[in-house]
């Protein structure tokens, strides 16, 4: 591996500027190998030589990957002028390597998101020709029925026109309240138009109320992670994603 300038590794850590990184050094605070270092640029190796501000070790990494349990009522937008972002969420050590939501859950949508700053990693997850499918849990009203079922699996033509690939809609029960009917239902697509879900109930005649998404390939949304709340993804869930 290469080697960095010091004060490249320690901004993208979160400890400071590059001119908060220069008064440190100018302080004596920070060492390299157990020598206080006199020059901000030097150039160290993250992975062989030992970093450390007042004693602490700062361990580098270059990408970092989180696994969102997504409320409603945030934007999976890095930056909006009226809302709250999932990025808001995010605690300031995290937000420093500037990750980005991998692909959109609408504001009033809740579940499994996935952030990270791995370009590469996200154009693969979001490219339309991997199909890399998503798995939804919807509260639906109107009765969700076979041949809901039928034409899902069939393709389904959206409001533009567009015909969704084949979709697997599991009825998981049905509700009878003083509004009509409610169907509590499983989907899953192997696409991500704009508003999709919604817009596939929509074409047949219904209306989804409750949207969460719970799986991103064969990546479970964990069962412990409360709302609004998030985690670094596993070693295991990185292979997953991979
Ligand atoms: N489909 C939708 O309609 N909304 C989402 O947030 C995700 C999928």
């Amino acid at each position: 591996k290469q080697t960095l300038r010091l004060d490249k590794i320690l901004s993208h850590m979160g400890v400071g500027t590059r001119s908060e990184l220069k008064k440190l050094v100018k302080q004596g605070r920070i060492q390299v190998d157990g020598k206080a270092v006199k020059d901000s640029g030097l150039q160290v190796n993250p992975d062989l030589n030992v970093i450390e501000v007042d004693g602490e070790r700062i361990i580098y990494r270059e990408m970092i990957y989180l696994m969102l349990h997504k409320p409603p009522g945030v934007v999976s937008a890095t930056e909006d002028n009226r809302d709250r972002t999932v990025l808001d969420l995010l605690r300031k050590e995290d937000r420093v390597f500037n990750p980005f939501p991998v692909g959109r859950l609408d504001k009033d949508t809740e579940g499994l998101l996935i952030l990270t700053n791995d370009g590469p990693l996200a154009h693969d997850l979001l490219s339309p020709r991997k199909h890399v499918p998503k798995t939804y849990e919807a509260r639906v009203l109107g009765r969700v029925d076979e041949e809901d079922i039928r034409q899902f699996k069939a393709g389904i033509q959206l409001d533009d026109g567009y015909k969704t690939l084949p979709a697997d809609l599991t009825i998981l029960h049905h509700e009878e309240t003083d509004e009509g009917v409610y169907s509590s239902i499983s989907l899953i697509i192997h696409e991500g138009k704009f508003h999709q879900v919604k817009r596939m109930f929509q074409a047949v005649g219904k209306r989804v109320v409750y949207l969460k998404r719970v799986a991103m390939g064969d990546l479970q949304l964990a069962a412990d992670l409360p709302i609004g709340s998030y985690r670094e993804l596993t070693a295991e869930e990185l292979d997953i994603l991979r």
